[in-house]
């Protein structure tokens, strides 16, 4: 592992650390009584297929093939899972959002980990590189301007979770996040 490549995993792990706490706080209640949890094996796979992610989780294969890495207190990935796993809320959610700004401060904050690591080789994201080897070759200059991208986002997120209302300028950082495409 190269010396960029080291960086930017440290860097990505403080973020990820972050986000999964403010999201968890947010989906906490409603996930925890759902019925038709959307968790699947086969999104939990690609923490496994993933040389990038798999350098974070430590994991090589799924703990079930029928729930993956899903156990009955959550997800049992602590640190490196699918960026897809924090992008995605239902509708329920957005629905029990106070406002529209709370919706999109939610979407935004979830789209974090995945802004971070687009555009690793080309457009391809650096969890969707399948070779090893390729990681070094990653645009790390490109890797790590988004990821000051999603941490300066962040920053105004957790302002407007703690007082209320977002400051002056906030609108030009947080467009910047971008979100992946819906399949
Ligand atoms: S995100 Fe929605 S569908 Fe998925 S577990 Fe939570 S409440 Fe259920
Ligand atoms: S949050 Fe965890 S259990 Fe759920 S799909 Fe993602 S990796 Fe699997």
């Amino acid at each position: 592992m190269n010396k960029p490549l080291q960086r930017f995993i440290g860097r990505y792990i403080e973020l990820e650390r972050e986000v999964q706490k403010l999201v968890t706080g947010l989906c906490n209640s409603l996930c925890s009584q759902c019925t038709q949890i959307c968790c699947r094996a086969d999104i939990c796979e690609e923490a496994i297929e993933s040389p990038f992610l798999r350098l974070i989780n430590k994991r090589t294969e799924l703990d079930s093939d029928a729930y993956g890495f899903l156990t009955p207190t959550g997800c049992g990935i602590e640190i490196g899972r699918p960026t897809v796993c924090y992008e995605y809320f239902c509708a329920d959610h957005i629905y029990y959002q106070p406002d529209e700004i709370h919706a999109k401060i939610m979407r935004v904050l979830g789209a974090l980990p995945a802004h971070a690591t687009r555009n690793a080789i080309g457009d391809a994201p650096l969890s969707e590189i399948l070779q090893e080897e390729k990681l070094d070759q990653a645009d790390f200059q490109t890797l790590e301007k988004q990821l000051d991208e999603s941490f300066q986002a962040l920053e105004i997120i957790k302002a407007f979770y703690h007082e209320g209302t977002l400051p002056d300028g906030a609108d030009r950082i947080l467009d910047r996040i971008t979100f992946s495409e819906e399949d």
